[in-house]
């Protein structure tokens, strides 16, 4: 095994000096690389990100684990059920389960319904 040490390099975009760890020299070596690194970790990581930015890599972004809208935690929750509107015809939710003996409404058309139906003259 070779045995590597920090070398000191000068980083070829803001001339700025960092240090080319031991740690790193092994990677590289074990990826193959013969180049040393021309940058410092800094310019280094804002040139990849300049050229992948279009493949969001790893870089934050949250979508992992976030679960997103469809939270099917239905704890103490009421059970909806997908129903199709009588009246319009709409998908809706209904906390029943739709029989098929009974007309479903949406919360639009069950709203207007209660409000005929209590104008109810005629
Ligand atoms: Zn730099
Ligand atoms: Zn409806």
């Amino acid at each position: 095994m070779d045995q590597y040490s920090d070398i000191t390099l000068k980083c070829r975009d803001c001339g700025n000096d960092f240090v080319f760890t031991a740690g790193e020299q092994q990677f590289y070596a074990e990826k193959g690389f013969t180049n040393k690194p021309s940058r410092c970790p800094s310019c280094r990581a804002a040139y990849k990100s300049s050229r992948d930015s279009s493949l969001s890599y790893s870089s934050g972004g949250g979508s992992y684990g976030g679960g997103g809208s469809y939270g099917g935690g239905s704890r103490g929750e009421r059970q909806m059920y997908p129903a199709v509107c009588d009246e319009c015809g709409r998908e809706t939710m209904v906390p029943f389960q739709p029989s098929g003996n009974k007309p479903v409404y949406c919360s639009d058309c069950f709203a207007n319904r209660r409000q005929q139906s209590s104008y109810s003259r005629y």
